[in-house]
């Protein structure tokens, strides 16, 4: 059983949960304590009394803290990563390649550290001069979803310590291995006790208490648009910041000039990898009236050729669906597509494997319109629609035609399509000729419309979020 950690302190709970491998139900990866409410108003208190002295701590200590912690997920990278599959379900390249980009957030944010922006100007008063300072926001709360176990924890607990803020972090509880890794790791690379603190349990008993404290001076989270709501309606109450990352239904338009091959990849990649358990997933596929045919024809015969299995098979391309719920959902809306009249073409069986697991096959449905509830919602599996565009002006109005705008993607050989389409999509992500999903470390990650709300996550542009800004007028 491994313990939270609050005040420096592991402590057990009153009760546990299983993290279970969805690759085989018959592998449970590990049991976790459950935080009560008293444990997490232990762990705002132990990181409220930690907040000072971290926030006074120099740069260069920060630096040298996060370098470690980046420079060890690197050096388990292999471990940590077959964990995180065992316990996530994506295969283990993926998984290992999760961690890495983990190293990596912590690496930049620990340069972070030693450059934190600040402007001096001369005021319109002679004599005197402005200071403007970025200080840190305070204790922070950390809430995530189950879909990148460490590198989403990683993007928003680097940088929290890198501007001096301290952290109580909640993971979603069907995921905690890695998170309760990441925080041991973080633990023995020196910060001092009470500035990180691991709170495992439900969002409405662990995560509402987080957001109703007034000690907790911002959120940074990642999930549902439902979830998110209420983390948004919580803290604008006691106005304290919130960021959120919340869901999408990306598009991807393939235009009649496009590369067959490129927007075949594109699509495959966006749609189906990690199970379309992405946040960033190609889920609506829009293709122009003259390459349609083709391009469904060629991303089936892909679809053909893809390995569903255990996630932690060398020859996997998709692994399981995270859980049971997660898999009856997916089930469920290839009833309602099919309901609503759209074509079923490739996919959509529950598969058999050699373990019990959640394995589904990834389908698509072609002849479906904007309209219809799988174009309209996020479906978070391996589902992904085709429609139908008569040229590039009607796709760009489909692309945009959505409650969401995280990503979104063209395909297209035509330099002046590009920048169209570039300028065009509503969304907070744009790519070309590339899938809508993976993206870089070090640049800002983030979405518009009911995606997102709240400043952006990763790249310098983190700093807004963690920091509040202290203009300062000095009359020397
Ligand atoms: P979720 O909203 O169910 O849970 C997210 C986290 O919130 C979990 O830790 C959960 O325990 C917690 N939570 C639940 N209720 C809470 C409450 N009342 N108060 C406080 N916390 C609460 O989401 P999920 O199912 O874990 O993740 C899938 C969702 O995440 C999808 O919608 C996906 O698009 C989104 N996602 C977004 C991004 C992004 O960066 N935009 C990235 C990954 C995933």
């Amino acid at each position: 059983m491994r313990a939270n950690l609050i005040a420096g302190e592991w402590v057990e709970g009153a009760a546990t949960v299983a993290d279970v491998n969805p690759s085989d139900l018959s592998d449970v990866v590990e049991e976790f304590a459950v935080a009560d409410e008293a444990q997490v108003d232990a762990a705002i208190e132990a990181a409220t009394a930690a907040a000072p002295g971290w926030a006074a701590t120099s740069p260069a200590e920060r630096f040298a803290v996060l370098e470690r912690v980046g420079l060890e997920l690197e050096t388990r990278a292999t471990e940590l990563g077959e964990q995180l599959s065992r316990e996530e379900g994506k295969p283990k390249g993926e998984g290992v390649g999760e961690v890495l980009r983990a190293s990596q957030l912590f690496k930049f944010f620990a340069g972070e550290a030693l450059r934190v922006p600040g402007e001096h100007l001369r005021s319109v008063r002679p004599g005197v001069d402005v200071d403007i300072v970025r200080e840190p926001l305070g204790v922070v709360g950390v809430i995530t979803p189950w879909n990148f176990p460490i590198a989403i924890p990683a993007w928003k607990i680097a940088p929290a310590l890198a501007y001096g803020c301290t952290v109580v972090f909640k993971p979603a509880e069907m995921v905690p291995a890695s998170a309760w890794s990441l925080v041991e790791i973080c633990a023995r690379a020196g910060l001092p006790d009470g500035v990180l603190n691991l709170v495992i349990g439900p969002g409405r008993v662990v995560g509402e208490r987080m957001l109703n404290d007034p000690r907790v001076r911002g959120v940074s989270f990642t999930g549902s648009q439902a979830t998110g709501a209420r983390v948004a309606q919580a803290l604008a109450a006691r106005f304290a910041k919130a960021q959120l990352e919340m869901g999408g239904k990306n598009p991807l338009v393939v235009l009649d000039d496009a590369d067959l091959e490129i927007a075949v990849d594109c699509a495959a990649q966006g749609a189906f990898f990690q199970t379309g358990q992405r946040c960033t997933a190609s889920s609506r596929l829009i293709a122009s009236a003259g390459i349609h045919d083709r391009f469904v024809e060629e991303l089936v015969e892909r679809m053909r050729s893809l390995r569903v299995g255990h996630a932690l098979a060398d020859d996997t391309d998709v692994g399981p669906v995270v859980s049971a719920d997660q898999l009856e959902q997916d089930l469920d809306y290839l009833t309602v597509g099919r309901g609503e009249g759209a074509e079923l073409v490739h996919g959509g069986a529950r598969l058999e494997r050699e373990t019990e697991g959640y394995f589904l096959e990834p389908a698509l449905f072609v002849g479906t319109s904007n309209e219809m509830r799988v174009n309209r919602e996020e479906i978070f599996g391996p589902i992904a629609t085709v429609i139908r565009a008569t040229d590039p002006d009607e796709a760009l109005v489909l692309a945009n035609d959505t409650e969401f705008g995280l990503s979104a993607g063209v395909c297209t050989t035509s330099l002046a399509h590009a920048a169209r389409f570039r300028d065009g999509l509503q969304a907070g992500i744009v790519t070309v000729n590339l899938p809508t999903a993976g993206v870089d470390f070090h640049v800002p990650f983030g979405g518009t419309k009911a995606s997102s709300s709240g400043s952006r996550e990763q790249g310098r542009y983190a700093v807004e979020f963690f920091t509040t800004v202290k203009t300062a007028y000095v009359r020397p």
